[in-house]
């Protein structure tokens, strides 16, 4: 009898030293499965790193140094934390957290008390705690989940033709295609989706609206270049716009040939003109700056990777991004029409290289987005 009593005393001290310092569960009012906020001790209190509520709660946390501040977003509420300072003030007043914000390692951590405290005051109908597990509601989740790659051309449209090894754009963009799908795959655990695996042919506007039916959320649009000058050389990302230099025009007017050439001539241009102009202001305005930034990744990690000359991020009114309603982006991955280049770009090596860069591109731009919004 004395032992039992003695035994459980034991599980209950435990257990008591486990509440004492625990790692926060938080539970989904809908079918999510649970997260776990890590917890570590300071001085006897449980502090979390700042960027747990990025994962549980898809927060969008900024930290503004120059006037010591740390804002954080959750749901539609903004928490301004001061550094070193109990105080979180939300929904127009101040809030005690009893313990203060620290920074440690540069790193900013917060007190469990914003959790099981602050959060379920300022947001009642979205956050409660009971019995040491936090039930929230489950965040908007605008992360980058299905990425449509698109190889250029394809079946009766070859693209760009090489001078000397008699290769074809459609070729070399489907197997940089594939091989990228393959990567961003595994690397990235995303659905990527291919609007053609195979040699045929696909009318410009069915690959946007391909990627919008699917619900994408990032679109790039494989090609390889070619010149009259047979110097010509180098990489180069476009994204979407209704201004754009000479220089850009002409590669605008290469890939855009595709309609007059193999969609029904001019009458299938004037389509294309009257239809998407309207479609491509809304894209243009909504995912200006995000394929912006994304076209710059890109060509970075692409010219560092290969070596090849920076021809830089341009805009330009391709036909094949208009209407999408995602980031989205075209790149020419070399001039087929230059020599040394065709050779490199019908390399496993060299492709090898180009797929690195471009998941590189995307995955950076993948995780700075998923914090942000
Ligand atoms: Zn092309």
């Amino acid at each position: 009898m004395a032992m039992r009593g003695f035994r459980f005393t034991m599980f209950f001290l435990l257990g008591v030293v486990c509440l004492l310092h625990a790692d926060l569960t938080v539970r989904y009012s809908r079918s999510l499965p649970p997260e776990t906020v890590l917890t570590r001790d300071f001085s006897g209190v449980d502090y979390f790193n700042v960027f747990e509520l990025n994962k549980t709660f898809k927060a969008k946390v900024e930290t503004e140094l120059e006037d010591q501040r740390l804002r954080v977003r959750i749901y539609d509420e903004e928490f301004v934390f001061l550094l070193e300072s109990p105080w979180v003030s939300a929904a127009g007043r101040t809030w005690n957290m009893v313990y203060p914000v620290r920074i440690s390692d540069g790193r900013y951590n917060l007190p469990v008390s914003f959790l099981s405290t602050v959060l379920p005051a300022v947001l009642p109908n979205k956050a409660r705690l009971a019995d040491g597990v936090l039930t929230v509601e489950p965040p908007v989740d605008n992360s980058i989940r299905r990425i449509v790659i698109d190889p250029g051309h394809g079946g009766k449209d070859p693209g760009a033709l090489g001078k000397t090894k008699g290769s074809r754009e459609k070729d070399i963009v489907l197997e940089v295609g594939r091989k990228l799908a393959a990567r961003l795959r595994a690397e990235l655990g995303v659905e990527v989706i291919l609007t053609r695996d195979k040699d045929v042919f696909i009318p410009l506007q069915n690959r946007t609206k391909f990627a919008n039916e699917h619900d994408a959320d990032l679109f790039i649009s494989l090609h390889v270049n070619s010149a009259r000058a047979v110097r010509s050389k180098g990489i180069e990302v476009f994204f979407l716009s209704a201004s754009r230099t000479t220089e850009e025009h002409t590669v605008e007017a290469l890939e855009n040939s595709v309609v007059m050439n193999f969609e029904g001539g001019e009458d299938a241009v004037r389509k294309y003109d009257d239809l998407d102009f309207i479609l491509m202001d809304m894209a243009i305005q909504e995912h200006l700056e995000e394929s912006n930034d994304l076209a710059v990744g890109l060509e970075e990690r692409l010219t560092k990777r290969t070596g090849a000359e920076v021809r830089g991020v341009k805009q330009a009114g391709f036909y094949v991004l208009r209407g999408a309603t995602m980031p989205a982006v075209l790149c020419e991955l070399g001039f087929i029409s230059n020599r040394e280049e065709e050779k490199k770009l019908l390399d496993d090596a060299y492709q090898a290289k180009l797929v690195d860069a471009l998941c590189d591109g995307v995955k950076d731009f993948k995780f700075k987005y998923d914090s942000l919004r």
